[in-house]
């Protein structure tokens, strides 16, 4: 039992470091924040490894509008061994492997905790991972799949749910169905890891960032498009005519998003949008494609369930049908996750790691 100290409504067990998000714009700042104690339904993961994606990358840089929660935790992909379970926990108990996700399973569903930094409260959702230590809900929390270990299984927690689940859940690709993805950083790789995995073919990847195509082709995109230098759409009617049976937006940017729709055929194609856009865009659509029988789909983590989805995704890599590597970066420390940002904000890096096990 580690001692408990109190302010407030709020009871602390033990100390952690973590980055933390304190003003918009700004960066992140390593914090040693005091873990509250658990709450029925929640449970204390030791992080091992986290992913970095978009989303924290637009929260930080203000793009997602006013936060009223400053200052707070970040991150929703992980993986890390459970430390402790509150009361009523029964998806997981002390010592088990865990993928964290911020996709919702089963088990409690448990809003976020107030974790206290000098004299400040700091808030964090249901699930956060930019930190050694985490207070996460149970419904956030899958056990880790035997056959990875926690680098590649980190994945689990958000780019693989929502790329691949894009392709095989949601856009439900069969084998031979051609198919476009705009946007090639984590996200729009995974789902093309899902359209090499359900045997689509050809699988076109558009980019602007030539890195970013290079990593396309890697993971398995057999053409790629720079947009910059050749209109996209027109692009893949022409590689695939009339048009792809599927296209995946993985790139927040609305004229990207009408692009996809664009791409794919009248009579049954269908458009999978996962991009998150900045708060206050629009996104303008020629109506007509609706009346040529094209489906524009949006979708919530992949439609994926993680208790069902992961172990499956899981096999897809364990059994080498689909190739992570292009995937995992270097894993960097806890103190360099600035430059980790900056990293994916320029392209150079398709998805950065925290690896929290570095000092
Ligand atoms: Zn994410």
């Amino acid at each position: 039992m580690r001692a408990r100290r109190t302010y407030g409504l709020h009871s602390y067990q033990m100390k952690t470091a973590a980055a933390i998000l304190v003003e918009l714009g700004k960066p992140l700042e390593i914090a040693e924040l005091e873990v509250p104690a658990l709450r029925a339904g929640q449970v204390l993961v030791e992080i091992a490894f986290a992913g970095i994606c978009h989303t924290q990358l637009s929260e930080a840089r203000g793009e997602r509008g006013a936060d009223p929660f400053l200052p707070h935790c970040l991150g929703h992909e992980a993986t890390g061994s459970v430390l402790e379970i509150g009361p009523g926990v029964v998806k997981v108990k002390t010592g088990d492997q865990v993928v964290l996700s911020w996709i919702k399973d089963t088990g409690a569903d448990i809003p976020g905790s107030v974790y206290r930094w000098g004299e400040r409260d700091v808030n964090a959702g249901a699930i956060t991972t930019f930190q050694r230590h985490a207070v996460v809900s149970e419904n956030r929390l899958t056990p880790l799949p035997q056959e990875l270990g926690m680098k590649t299984a980190v994945l689990l927690g958000c780019a693989l749910p929502t790329g691949m689940g894009a392709v095989v859940n949601t856009a439900a690709a069969t084998a031979s169905e051609s198919i476009a993805i705009f946007g090639a950083g984590g996200v729009g790789l995974c789902a093309i890891l899902g359209a090499v995995a359900m045997e689509c073919a050809p699988i076109v990847a558009v980019d602007p960032n030539p890195r970013r195509r290079e990593l396309a082709s890697a993971a398995g995109a057999t053409h790629t498009i720079d947009p910059t230098q050749t209109d996209p759409v027109a692009a893949i009617a022409e590689l695939i005519p009339p048009r792809a049976d599927i296209a995946i937006e993985a790139t927040g940017i609305p004229s990207v998003m009408a692009q996809a729709l664009d791409a794919v055929r009248p009579r049954g194609g269908r458009a999978v949008i996962i991009g998150n856009a900045r708060r206050g865009e629009q996104l303008v659509l020629d109506p007509r494609a609706f009346n040529d029988g094209k489906r524009l789909l949006g979708c919530w983590g992949g439609d994926t369930v993680p208790s069902r989805d992961l172990p499956r995704f899981a096999d897809l890599i364990a059994t080498g049908r689909v190739d992570v590597q292009p995937l995992l970066s270097p894993p960097v420390a806890l103190r360099q996750i600035n430059e980790a940002l900056s990293d994916l904000e320029s392209g150079r890096v398709g998805r950065p790691f925290l690896d929290l096990s570095l000092a």
